[in-house]
């Protein structure tokens, strides 16, 4: 049997998904390397090691924008953000999550509910995990009962389990605010 394409999109309209994936180099900061401050959902860490990117490198920022804008089907964060450009440099994360929400707001989503799972060996993220989640709330404009988190290692294999890289996924769910919520906080 064959369902209508019409009938489906009526069915899942209040709801959107979203998946975000971002990963960093993670080399010796300046000066003895590329490395940028160890930045990771808007806290800064104490490592010897800092991620590698134009903008500030922020992974669980990155995961998060672009898990937003992939459930409203907008153009990526590489996109919409390109590394050529030179405004970018150094750049603070949450400019380009606080654009993403923009997005969702103007269409008439809120957050429903975000997933994050952080991978990295070093530094470890649960001591600040509370912190953090408290912070992508406050970026998000939503109730930090929609956000959770999730540290994990690699086990010791491959680049990010040798520590020479962080690895961070996202899934996001998106609810129709409706009319009424689109000027308001969600
Ligand atoms: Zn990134």
């Amino acid at each position: 049997m064959v369902f209508s394409g019409i009938g489906y999109a009526s069915h899942m309209a209040g709801y959107r998904i979203g998946h975000g994936y971002d990963l960093h180099r993670l080399e010796p900061c300046a000066p003895d390397g590329e490395g940028r401050p160890f930045i990771l959902g808007g806290l800064l860490f104490d490592h010897t090691l800092g991620p590698v990117g134009h903008s500030d490198g922020d992974a669980v920022l990155h995961a998060v924008t672009d898990a937003i804008l992939g459930a409203i089907g907008e153009p990526d964060i590489g996109q919409l953000f390109p590394d050529t450009d030179p405004a970018h440099d150094g750049q603070d994360s949450s400019t380009f999550l606080h654009d993403a929400v923009a997005r969702i707001t103007r269409q008439g989503f809120c957050i429903g509910n975000i997933d994050i799972t952080i991978i990295c060996e070093r530094p470890k993220i649960g001591p600040r995990k509370a912190e953090m989640r408290t912070n992508v709330a406050s970026l998000l404009g939503c109730d930090e009962s929609a956000v959770n988190l999730k540290g994990k290692t690699h086990e010791g294999v491959d680049a990010v389990g040798e520590g020479r890289a962080i690895e961070v996924h996202v899934v996001v769910l998106l609810a129709s605010c409706g009319s009424a919520a689109k000027d308001e906080a969600c």
